[in-house]
Protein backbone atom coordinates (compact mmCIF):
# COMPACT_ATOMS: atom_id res chain seq x y z
CA UNK A 1 0.00 0.00 0.00
CA UNK A 2 1.57 3.13 -0.80
CA UNK A 3 2.09 5.40 2.13
CA UNK A 4 -0.35 8.20 1.15
CA UNK A 5 -3.21 5.86 1.28
CA UNK A 6 -2.76 4.23 4.24
CA UNK A 7 -4.75 4.66 7.44
CA UNK A 8 -4.49 3.49 10.97
CA UNK A 9 -7.26 2.62 12.14
CA UNK A 10 -8.20 3.24 15.84
CA UNK A 11 -12.10 3.97 16.67
CA UNK A 12 -15.27 2.67 14.34
CA UNK A 13 -15.09 -0.93 12.62
CA UNK A 14 -14.93 0.40 9.06
CA UNK A 15 -12.54 1.07 7.08
CA UNK A 16 -13.23 4.22 4.48
CA UNK A 17 -12.00 4.65 1.36
CA UNK A 18 -10.48 7.64 1.07
CA UNK A 19 -10.18 9.97 -2.20
CA UNK A 20 -7.63 9.42 -4.73
CA UNK A 21 -4.65 10.99 -3.12
CA UNK A 22 -2.88 7.66 -3.79
CA UNK A 23 -2.89 9.20 -7.47
CA UNK A 24 1.02 9.40 -8.85
CA UNK A 25 0.73 13.03 -9.98
CA UNK A 26 1.09 15.99 -7.85
CA UNK A 27 -1.74 17.05 -5.59
CA UNK A 28 -3.05 20.24 -7.29
CA UNK A 29 -3.84 18.27 -10.39
CA UNK A 30 -8.01 18.46 -10.15
CA UNK A 31 -8.94 14.78 -10.67
CA UNK A 32 -10.50 15.16 -7.21
CA UNK A 33 -13.26 17.51 -8.25
CA UNK A 34 -14.58 14.81 -10.61
CA UNK A 35 -14.57 12.45 -8.00
CA UNK A 36 -16.53 13.85 -5.65
CA UNK A 37 -20.19 12.72 -5.90
CA UNK A 38 -18.57 8.74 -5.52
CA UNK A 39 -20.13 7.27 -2.97
CA UNK A 40 -18.86 4.95 -0.70
CA UNK A 41 -21.07 1.77 0.20
CA UNK A 42 -19.26 1.04 3.19
CA UNK A 43 -20.61 3.57 5.43
CA UNK A 44 -23.61 4.01 6.11
CA UNK A 45 -26.15 6.20 3.85
CA UNK A 46 -27.21 8.38 6.96
CA UNK A 47 -26.19 11.31 8.33
CA UNK A 48 -26.08 11.32 11.78
CA UNK A 49 -26.73 14.73 12.32
CA UNK A 50 -30.02 15.34 10.49
CA UNK A 51 -31.38 12.02 11.70
CA UNK A 52 -30.63 13.73 15.57
CA UNK A 53 -31.74 17.74 14.02
CA UNK A 54 -35.38 15.75 13.03
CA UNK A 55 -35.90 14.33 16.91
CA UNK A 56 -35.07 17.84 18.32
CA UNK A 57 -36.46 20.18 16.30
CA UNK A 58 -36.52 23.14 18.37
CA UNK A 59 -34.27 25.42 17.30
CA UNK A 60 -32.04 27.50 19.53
CA UNK A 61 -32.33 31.48 19.00
CA UNK A 62 -29.10 33.68 18.85
CA UNK A 63 -31.00 35.36 21.65
CA UNK A 64 -31.31 32.37 24.04
CA UNK A 65 -27.90 32.56 24.74
CA UNK A 66 -26.20 35.25 23.00
CA UNK A 67 -25.55 38.76 24.87
CA UNK A 68 -23.54 40.82 22.88
CA UNK A 69 -24.03 44.31 25.12
CA UNK A 70 -22.20 42.14 27.69
CA UNK A 71 -19.02 43.11 25.80
CA UNK A 72 -19.36 47.17 24.73
CA UNK A 73 -15.56 47.18 24.56
CA UNK A 74 -15.37 45.08 21.50
CA UNK A 75 -17.21 44.69 17.93
CA UNK A 76 -19.56 41.68 19.10
CA UNK A 77 -21.82 41.63 16.05
CA UNK A 78 -21.05 41.84 12.38
CA UNK A 79 -23.16 44.26 9.52
CA UNK A 80 -24.18 40.95 8.54
CA UNK A 81 -25.33 40.25 11.83
CA UNK A 82 -23.22 37.21 12.64
CA UNK A 83 -21.95 37.37 16.38
CA UNK A 84 -18.32 37.67 17.16
CA UNK A 85 -18.20 35.18 20.27
CA UNK A 86 -16.51 37.46 23.14
CA UNK A 87 -15.39 35.95 26.58
CA UNK A 88 -18.87 37.07 28.27
CA UNK A 89 -21.55 37.19 25.29
CA UNK A 90 -22.37 33.67 25.76
CA UNK A 91 -24.82 31.42 27.94
CA UNK A 92 -22.75 28.54 28.95
CA UNK A 93 -25.18 26.60 30.60
CA UNK A 94 -27.84 27.29 28.25
CA UNK A 95 -25.75 26.16 25.33
CA UNK A 96 -24.91 23.55 27.02
CA UNK A 97 -27.67 21.60 27.94
CA UNK A 98 -28.82 22.27 24.34
CA UNK A 99 -26.17 20.71 22.70
CA UNK A 100 -26.17 18.09 25.51
CA UNK A 101 -29.87 16.81 24.25
CA UNK A 102 -28.84 16.72 20.85
CA UNK A 103 -26.07 14.66 21.28
CA UNK A 104 -23.17 16.24 19.00
CA UNK A 105 -20.03 14.55 17.62
CA UNK A 106 -17.64 17.28 17.16
CA UNK A 107 -14.76 16.07 14.74
CA UNK A 108 -11.38 18.28 14.76
CA UNK A 109 -9.04 18.00 11.95
CA UNK A 110 -4.73 18.63 12.72
CA UNK A 111 -1.90 17.91 10.50
CA UNK A 112 1.87 17.36 11.85
CA UNK A 113 4.57 16.72 9.14
CA UNK A 114 7.83 16.55 9.27
CA UNK A 115 9.22 18.52 12.67
CA UNK A 116 5.61 19.65 13.62
CA UNK A 117 5.32 16.14 14.58
CA UNK A 118 7.90 16.06 17.19
CA UNK A 119 7.84 19.08 18.06
CA UNK A 120 4.25 20.28 18.18
CA UNK A 121 1.97 17.45 18.01
CA UNK A 122 1.91 16.02 21.62
CA UNK A 123 1.05 18.98 23.15
CA UNK A 124 -1.63 19.66 21.12
CA UNK A 125 -3.49 16.37 21.14
CA UNK A 126 -2.98 16.56 25.46
CA UNK A 127 -4.12 20.22 25.50
CA UNK A 128 -6.75 19.39 22.94
CA UNK A 129 -8.04 16.12 24.43
CA UNK A 130 -8.11 18.57 27.94
CA UNK A 131 -10.64 22.00 26.68
CA UNK A 132 -11.99 20.69 23.74
CA UNK A 133 -15.41 20.34 23.67
CA UNK A 134 -15.53 18.52 27.12
CA UNK A 135 -18.54 16.59 27.66
CA UNK A 136 -19.45 15.77 24.13
CA UNK A 137 -18.34 13.31 21.84
CA UNK A 138 -15.22 14.12 19.78
CA UNK A 139 -12.89 12.61 17.27
CA UNK A 140 -9.32 13.84 16.53
CA UNK A 141 -8.87 12.88 12.69
CA UNK A 142 -4.64 13.32 13.25
CA UNK A 143 -2.33 13.80 9.52
CA UNK A 144 0.92 12.95 9.79
CA UNK A 145 3.60 11.56 7.00
CA UNK A 146 4.96 9.13 9.34
CA UNK A 147 2.72 7.16 12.21
CA UNK A 148 5.26 5.36 13.64
CA UNK A 149 6.19 8.72 15.43
CA UNK A 150 2.49 9.28 16.51
CA UNK A 151 2.96 10.51 20.52
CA UNK A 152 1.05 8.32 22.86
CA UNK A 153 -1.74 9.85 24.11
CA UNK A 154 -4.15 8.97 27.01
CA UNK A 155 -7.61 10.30 25.79
CA UNK A 156 -10.55 11.36 28.21
CA UNK A 157 -13.41 9.70 28.31
CA UNK A 158 -16.29 10.79 24.83
CA UNK A 159 -12.90 11.31 23.22
CA UNK A 160 -11.26 9.53 20.15
CA UNK A 161 -8.88 9.55 17.71
CA UNK A 162 -8.24 7.95 13.98
CA UNK A 163 -4.98 8.72 12.24
CA UNK A 164 -4.00 8.71 8.57
CA UNK A 165 -0.56 8.64 7.06
CA UNK A 166 -0.34 11.00 4.11
CA UNK A 167 2.54 11.48 2.01
CA UNK A 168 4.79 14.97 2.69
CA UNK A 169 5.01 17.52 0.38
CA UNK A 170 7.94 19.05 -0.49
CA UNK A 171 7.55 23.02 0.39
CA UNK A 172 5.93 23.86 3.61
CA UNK A 173 3.72 26.14 1.76
CA UNK A 174 2.51 22.89 -0.25
CA UNK A 175 2.16 21.21 2.97
CA UNK A 176 0.17 23.92 4.43
CA UNK A 177 -1.77 24.46 1.40
CA UNK A 178 -2.62 20.82 0.56
CA UNK A 179 -4.58 20.38 3.76
CA UNK A 180 -7.40 22.16 1.76
CA UNK A 181 -7.30 19.43 -0.25
CA UNK A 182 -7.17 16.21 1.98
CA UNK A 183 -9.75 18.04 4.32
CA UNK A 184 -12.39 18.02 1.39
CA UNK A 185 -11.54 14.16 0.60
CA UNK A 186 -11.74 13.07 4.16
CA UNK A 187 -15.02 14.81 4.76
CA UNK A 188 -16.57 13.35 1.51
CA UNK A 189 -15.02 9.63 2.44
CA UNK A 190 -16.32 9.63 6.30
CA UNK A 191 -16.17 12.48 8.17
CA UNK A 192 -19.70 13.91 7.01
CA UNK A 193 -21.00 10.38 8.57
CA UNK A 194 -19.37 11.03 11.46
CA UNK A 195 -19.58 14.57 13.18
CA UNK A 196 -22.01 16.85 13.30
CA UNK A 197 -19.33 20.02 13.60
CA UNK A 198 -15.67 20.23 11.95
CA UNK A 199 -13.32 22.10 13.51
CA UNK A 200 -9.71 22.60 11.57
CA UNK A 201 -6.42 23.76 12.92
CA UNK A 202 -2.80 24.34 13.31
CA UNK A 203 -0.61 22.10 15.48
CA UNK A 204 1.61 24.80 16.22
CA UNK A 205 -0.72 26.10 19.19
CA UNK A 206 -1.96 24.97 22.76
CA UNK A 207 -5.20 24.79 24.14
CA UNK A 208 -5.21 27.06 27.50
CA UNK A 209 -8.72 27.29 28.55
CA UNK A 210 -12.35 25.82 27.41
CA UNK A 211 -12.79 26.25 23.77
CA UNK A 212 -16.70 24.75 23.98
CA UNK A 213 -19.80 24.77 21.89
CA UNK A 214 -20.14 28.40 21.70
CA UNK A 215 -18.32 28.11 18.51
CA UNK A 216 -20.19 26.08 16.89
CA UNK A 217 -21.74 27.48 13.58
CA UNK A 218 -22.37 26.61 10.34
CA UNK A 219 -19.66 28.39 9.36
CA UNK A 220 -17.15 29.67 11.73
CA UNK A 221 -13.76 31.80 11.16
CA UNK A 222 -11.29 33.12 13.44
CA UNK A 223 -9.90 36.48 14.02
CA UNK A 224 -6.12 37.19 13.64
CA UNK A 225 -4.74 38.59 16.73
CA UNK A 226 -2.98 40.29 14.89
CA UNK A 227 -4.88 42.55 12.85
CA UNK A 228 -8.33 42.47 14.88
CA UNK A 229 -8.03 45.78 15.50
CA UNK A 230 -6.64 46.99 11.90
CA UNK A 231 -8.29 49.25 9.21
CA UNK A 232 -9.42 46.50 6.18
CA UNK A 233 -7.25 47.98 3.94
CA UNK A 234 -4.03 47.44 6.45
CA UNK A 235 -4.73 43.70 6.22
CA UNK A 236 -2.18 41.59 4.17
CA UNK A 237 -5.01 40.60 1.88
CA UNK A 238 -3.58 39.17 -1.85
CA UNK A 239 -3.48 42.49 -3.49
CA UNK A 240 -2.17 41.05 -6.83
CA UNK A 241 -5.08 41.03 -9.53
CA UNK A 242 -3.95 37.45 -10.98
CA UNK A 243 -4.37 35.53 -7.84
CA UNK A 244 -7.72 33.74 -7.48
CA UNK A 245 -7.50 35.34 -3.52
CA UNK A 246 -7.41 38.79 -4.78
CA UNK A 247 -8.87 41.68 -2.53
CA UNK A 248 -9.19 45.09 -3.66
CA UNK A 249 -8.12 47.92 -1.43
CA UNK A 250 -11.55 49.29 0.10
CA UNK A 251 -12.98 45.58 0.12
CA UNK A 252 -12.92 42.77 3.13
CA UNK A 253 -14.66 42.46 6.54
CA UNK A 254 -11.91 40.93 9.31
CA UNK A 255 -8.81 39.69 8.82
CA UNK A 256 -9.46 36.06 9.24
CA UNK A 257 -6.68 32.94 10.67
CA UNK A 258 -6.86 29.85 8.82
CA UNK A 259 -5.09 28.19 12.05
CA UNK A 260 -8.73 27.79 13.24
CA UNK A 261 -11.63 27.50 11.07
CA UNK A 262 -14.83 25.05 11.47
CA UNK A 263 -18.75 24.55 10.78
CA UNK A 264 -21.36 21.79 9.40
CA UNK A 265 -18.83 19.20 7.58
CA UNK A 266 -21.33 20.44 4.34
CA UNK A 267 -19.67 23.93 4.85
CA UNK A 268 -16.72 22.99 5.15
CA UNK A 269 -16.29 20.74 2.52
CA UNK A 270 -17.67 23.66 0.58
CA UNK A 271 -14.71 25.95 2.42
CA UNK A 272 -11.98 23.06 1.36
CA UNK A 273 -13.21 23.25 -1.96
CA UNK A 274 -13.33 26.57 -2.83
CA UNK A 275 -9.91 27.54 -1.25
CA UNK A 276 -8.56 24.44 -3.31
CA UNK A 277 -9.95 25.80 -6.33
CA UNK A 278 -8.56 28.77 -5.44
CA UNK A 279 -4.85 27.30 -4.86
CA UNK A 280 -5.11 25.11 -8.20
CA UNK A 281 -6.04 28.02 -10.51
CA UNK A 282 -3.09 29.96 -8.85
CA UNK A 283 -0.79 27.33 -9.51
CA UNK A 284 -1.92 27.08 -13.29
CA UNK A 285 -1.06 31.11 -13.43
CA UNK A 286 1.87 30.27 -11.74
CA UNK A 287 1.16 32.81 -8.57
CA UNK A 288 0.94 31.91 -5.27
CA UNK A 289 -0.69 34.13 -2.68
CA UNK A 290 1.27 35.87 -0.50
CA UNK A 291 -0.45 33.73 2.47
CA UNK A 292 -1.18 30.52 0.66
CA UNK A 293 -4.18 28.74 2.20
CA UNK A 294 -5.07 31.40 4.65
CA UNK A 295 -5.17 34.07 1.80
CA UNK A 296 -7.47 31.80 -0.30
CA UNK A 297 -9.62 31.49 2.94
CA UNK A 298 -9.94 35.29 3.35
CA UNK A 299 -11.07 35.39 -0.18
CA UNK A 300 -13.65 32.82 0.62
CA UNK A 301 -14.82 34.31 3.93
CA UNK A 302 -15.56 37.51 2.16
CA UNK A 303 -17.76 36.01 -0.84
CA UNK A 304 -19.20 33.51 1.91
CA UNK A 305 -19.64 35.09 5.24
CA UNK A 306 -19.10 33.18 8.31
CA UNK A 307 -21.54 32.73 10.71
CA UNK A 308 -20.00 33.03 13.31
CA UNK A 309 -17.06 34.40 14.29
CA UNK A 310 -14.34 33.62 17.12
CA UNK A 311 -12.67 36.44 18.95
CA UNK A 312 -9.08 36.59 19.50
CA UNK A 313 -9.09 35.31 22.58
CA UNK A 314 -9.56 31.73 20.72
CA UNK A 315 -6.20 32.02 19.23
CA UNK A 316 -3.81 34.21 20.91
CA UNK A 317 -0.23 35.67 20.58
CA UNK A 318 0.89 35.95 24.00
CA UNK A 319 4.18 37.85 21.41
CA UNK A 320 1.25 40.57 21.40
CA UNK A 321 1.45 41.10 25.36
CA UNK A 322 -1.97 40.68 26.85
CA UNK A 323 -4.55 43.72 26.85
CA UNK A 324 -7.86 44.03 28.38
CA UNK A 325 -9.74 43.05 26.01
CA UNK A 326 -8.56 39.65 26.09
CA UNK A 327 -10.24 38.40 29.26
CA UNK A 328 -9.44 34.23 28.58
CA UNK A 329 -7.16 33.00 26.10
CA UNK A 330 -8.53 29.77 25.01
CA UNK A 331 -5.74 28.79 22.67
CA UNK A 332 -2.13 30.19 22.93
CA UNK A 333 0.34 30.05 19.96
CA UNK A 334 3.62 28.46 20.09
CA UNK A 335 6.41 30.31 19.16
CA UNK A 336 7.57 30.11 15.51
CA UNK A 337 10.82 27.94 15.01
CA UNK A 338 10.78 28.25 11.33
CA UNK A 339 14.38 27.48 11.44
CA UNK A 340 13.67 24.29 13.49
CA UNK A 341 10.46 22.41 11.89
CA UNK A 342 10.54 23.85 8.10
CA UNK A 343 12.02 21.80 5.53
CA UNK A 344 12.10 24.82 3.55
CA UNK A 345 12.73 28.46 4.40
N1 LIG B 1 2.45 21.95 8.59
C1 LIG B 1 3.16 20.78 8.87
N2 LIG B 1 4.42 20.64 8.42
C2 LIG B 1 5.06 21.61 7.69
C3 LIG B 1 4.35 22.80 7.42
C4 LIG B 1 3.06 22.95 7.88
O1 LIG B 1 2.63 19.89 9.54
O2 LIG B 1 6.23 21.41 7.31
C5 LIG B 1 1.05 22.07 9.04
C6 LIG B 1 0.94 22.25 10.55
O3 LIG B 1 -0.31 21.77 10.99
C7 LIG B 1 1.01 23.75 10.67
C8 LIG B 1 0.18 24.20 9.49
O4 LIG B 1 0.48 23.25 8.46
O5 LIG B 1 0.51 24.21 11.92
C9 LIG B 1 0.44 25.61 8.96
O6 LIG B 1 1.81 25.89 8.93
P1 LIG B 1 2.45 26.91 9.99
O7 LIG B 1 1.80 26.69 11.31
O8 LIG B 1 3.93 26.78 9.93
O9 LIG B 1 1.99 28.30 9.37
P2 LIG B 1 1.82 29.69 10.14
O10 LIG B 1 1.03 29.44 11.38
O11 LIG B 1 3.17 30.20 10.45
O12 LIG B 1 1.08 30.53 9.15
MN1 LIG C 1 0.50 27.85 12.53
Amino acid sequence: MSPEGSFLWIYHSKNPEVGDSSTQKGWWFPSWFNNRTHSYPEEEAVDKGDEQRKENSEELQLSDWFNPQKRPDVVTVTEWKAPVVWEGTYNKAILESYYARQKITVGLTVFAVGRYIEHYLEEFLISANRYFMVGHKVIFYIMVDDVSKMPLIELGPLRSFKVFEIKPEKRWQDISMMRMKIIGEHIVAHIQHEVDFLFCMDVDQVFQDSFGVETLGQSVAQLQAWWYKADPDEFTYERRKESAAYIPFGEGDFYYHAAIFGGTPTQVLNITQECFKGILQDKKNDIEAEWHDESHLNKYFLLNKPTKILSPEYCWDYHIGLPSDIKIVKISWQTKEYNLVRNNI
